[in-house]
């Protein structure tokens, strides 16, 4: 295995929801760097799936600056939207990354599927496909989920982009509601990571 024990990581994201809980996942002893410490912008996303633009993004980072990358590519799924937002989760938000219009079109779009939606439970799932990359070399690559259902209204100021409007279907808070540390403990990043940690 390439790289055991890895002492020195760059957190492959311009996202500051998910560099806090990447950082927070990762053992204490490895040494990790942000994107922003090298000034560095994000690719261009025009791979197919969750896997293509995770890789597309560790590779491209692990370039930049000779480290190796841990990045990730994710996004919620509504099973009556034929899985949209899916891989354009982050498109739905705009240039100006504003979720308040993502979650509005959520909302939209479940109208002019069925006008009827608040009175069923609309299956949804976050997805996160986790990789390492040295270079152009691929490390690892997995895909973690937590399976959920869409709340009625948003709810719930921690989190970030979606989550005031995902309810784990294991619970009844959405994962705006809930305290950081207990979403990190059921959520898809971190199924990706528990899969993926073997690799550091
Ligand atoms: P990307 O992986 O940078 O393409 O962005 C994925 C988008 O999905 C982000 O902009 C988030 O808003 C959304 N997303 C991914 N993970 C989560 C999460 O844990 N909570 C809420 N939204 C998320």
């Amino acid at each position: 295995m390439l790289n055991k024990k890895i002492k020195k990581l760059l957190i492959g994201t311009n996202n500051k929801g998910k560099l806090k809980e990447i950082r927070s996942l990762l053992p204490k002893y490895i040494k990790t760097y942000s994107t922003s410490d090298f000034k560095l912008k994000s690719p261009i996303e025009n791979g197919e799936s969750f896997k293509e633009n995770s890789l597309i993004k560790s590779r491209y980072f692990s370039k930049k600056t000779n480290l190796t990358c841990i990045a990730d590519d994710s996004g919620l799924e509504i099973d009556i939207l034929n899985k949209r937002p899916g891989i354009y989760s982050a498109r739905w938000a705009g240039r100006e990354s504003n979720f308040n219009k993502a979650i509005k079109k959520v909302y939209k779009e479940l109208k002019k599927k069925d006008k009827d939606w608040k009175k069923k439970k609309i299956k949804a799932r976050f997805i996160c496909a986790l990789s390492i990359s040295f270079l152009n070399k691929k490390i690892s690559c997995v895909i973690g989920k937590v399976e959920g259902y869409i709340a009625h209204e948003p709810k719930g100021k921690n989190g970030f982009g979606y989550d005031p409007i995902f309810i784990p279907l294991k619970g009844k808070q959405t994962f705006g509601e809930m305290k950081s540390n207990l979403k990190y403990k059921i959520d898809h990043r971190s199924m990706a990571y528990r899969k993926i940690r073997r690799f550091l």
